[in-house]
């Protein structure tokens, strides 16, 4: 693998993902332990770790993705509202040094948690192919 990455292992197609949206700078795939039906990661193609590591016009294309694929996924699911979450070192709770913004759907009434749950893979199959969306 690459630079030991495991994001840049998926976005070179050496390791699978549940892939929603890919261009030339982005890809989106649901996370493999979600928080919430439909948990999304958007990553840029190029290997940034975090936030203050990122160029700052990838970080602006990664964030109109960010906003599409969101929208998509609101009116797709549907959900009531969706968190963005986006992790910068250990000690927020980075684990992948590759940097991603989740994207977690949430239904009104449900509570707001942000604990993980290995994701069924079938669901998972089945659902990426229903929010699977074309490029911008
Ligand atoms: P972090 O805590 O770094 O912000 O989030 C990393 C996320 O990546 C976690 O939610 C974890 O479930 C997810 N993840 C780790 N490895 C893989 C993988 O191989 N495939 C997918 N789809 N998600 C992964
Ligand atoms: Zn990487």
């Amino acid at each position: 693998m690459k630079n030991d990455c495991v994001f840049c292992a998926i976005a070179a197609g050496e390791i699978p993902s549940f892939k929603i949206y890919e261009d030339d700078v982005a890809l989106a795939y649901l996370d493999i332990n979600p928080f919430a039906e439909g948990h999304t990661l958007v990553i840029p193609k190029a290997h940034a770790k975090g936030l203050l590591d990122t160029d700052d016009a990838v970080l602006a294309a990664l964030l109109s993705r960010v906003k599409k694929i969101a929208a998509h996924i609101k009116a797709v699911l549907p959900c009531d509202g969706f968190n963005i979450l986006q992790n910068n070192g250990a000690a927020a709770g980075q684990t992948v040094n590759h940097i991603h913004f989740h994207i977690v759907p949430r239904k009104a009434g449900a509570p707001v948690t942000f604990k993980s749950a290995p994701g069924d893979m079938k669901a998972l199959e089945a659902l990426a192919a229903r929010l699977r969306m074309p490029a911008a």
